[in-house]
């Protein structure tokens, strides 16, 4: 017996071939590679359109690994987050969060993460591996299934790549993946509303900016120097401030796209004056708008949200500068859902 292949590791002439030679006439490829991406099929089962003998000889002939749905919680506003089982039997984790006319899904590129900022809970994980192209496609659908029971049929208008793991740390699949949510062979997601978050990763930046993509990024900035960010992430050491903030500006350069930087206010160690005026220095040297986060505290960990004084202060400062500043408020933190709160308690 030949060894089976992952069906979604297959190109579109690969797929023409295999079937081809399965006796197969040439239009049933593009029924299959339809259900594979834009249907987003979950199983052989699910494509219906084809012969219950032609789904079973796809299943022996193939592999198909989907994502699939372990553990669903519902928040009271709305957030579901979604565990979910590879097929090693490992969990990762995904957020579909409703708001009015739109629904977002946070997604993860690895299980767990290559870095360990202190404040994350997922970088108290060990990375275990990166994610591939299809699992990342997949959480993708399972969360615009739950989008389209949300908000009146319409799915997902927004994808971030928020979720654990480093996105940058994973290129090739990150990429890949989105390569395929924009094309019109895939959801023909518009790349604007689609937001990849960093920690700074110069190297990847720039090769992002080289490809011409034309998705967001945004930047985990957190703190305004270089002393005081390498406390929280490791990153700082050898991606420093100045270089990475040249990497943003590259790819402003060439893609057209501002910067966001996220910053999350620690009580006492990121929220005072003083730092509001090196983040406005910073905001001068790439064009970029600020979302100052609300900091879900985690346990274990001694730094904690700053109160809301400090944060409104904070955020007078900056729009006094007339600068592009607005706090993002956190969702979902009843069920552990927010940022930075995804490690799986499995
Ligand atoms: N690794 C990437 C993307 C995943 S983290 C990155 O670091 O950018 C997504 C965002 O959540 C990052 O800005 C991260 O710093 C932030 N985050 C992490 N832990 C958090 C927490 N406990 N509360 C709020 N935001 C958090
Ligand atoms: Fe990894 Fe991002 Fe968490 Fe840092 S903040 S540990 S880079 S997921």
């Amino acid at each position: 017996m030949s060894t089976q292949q992952d069906i979604r590791l297959l190109s579109k002439e690969e797929i023409e071939t295999r079937l081809s030679a399965l006796g197969e006439p040439k239009f049933r490829a593009k029924q299959v590679l339809e259900w594979l991406w834009k249907k987003g099929a979950l199983s052989f089962d699910e494509m219906t359109n084809l012969s219950k003998p032609l789904r079973e000889k796809l299943s022996t002939e193939f592999v198909f690994n989907p994502v699939l749905e372990d553990v669903v919680q519902k928040s009271n506003d709305g957030t579901v987050k979604l565990a979910m089982r590879l097929h090693d039997n490992r969990i990762i984790e995904g957020v579909m969060i409703p708001e009015d006319d739109r629904a977002t899904a946070c997604v993860s590129s690895q299980v767990g993460c290559t870095l360990s900022c202190s404040f994350c809970a997922t970088g108290f994980l060990k990375r275990e591996r990166n994610l591939s192209t299809a699992e990342i496609y997949d959480q993708v659908t399972l969360l615009n299934r739950h989008a389209a029971r949300s908000n009146n049929g319409r799915g997902l208008t927004n994808i971030v790549y928020m979720g654990m793991g480093e996105p940058l740390l994973n290129y090739d699949n990150v990429m890949q993946s989105i390569r395929i949510l924009t094309s019109p062979d895939g959801l023909n997601m518009a790349a604007k509303r689609i937001t990849v978050s960093t920690s700074g990763i110069e190297r990847g930046i720039r090769k992002m900016a080289d490809e011409g993509v034309k998705f967001n990024l945004a930047f985990s900035l957190h703190a305004p120097t270089n002393e005081k960010r390498e406390k929280i992430m490791d990153i700082n050491r050898s991606n420093k401030l100045e270089d990475v903030i040249a990497a943003l500006n590259y790819f402003y350069q060439k893609t057209g796209n501002k910067i966001t930087f996220e910053y999350i206010l620690f009580d006492h160690f990121n929220d005072s004056l003083e730092d509001a005026e090196n983040l406005a220095k910073l905001y001068k040297q790439v064009p970029a708008f600020i979302n100052l986060i609300d900091y879900n505290n985690v346990e274990g960990v001694t730094l904690k949200r700053a109160k809301p004084g400090r944060r409104d202060a904070f955020l007078n400062y900056l729009k006094n500068k007339n600068i592009e500043a607005k706090v993002r408020r956190s969702r979902g933190d009843d069920i552990d859902a927010a940022c930075g709160q995804l490690a799986n308690k499995h």
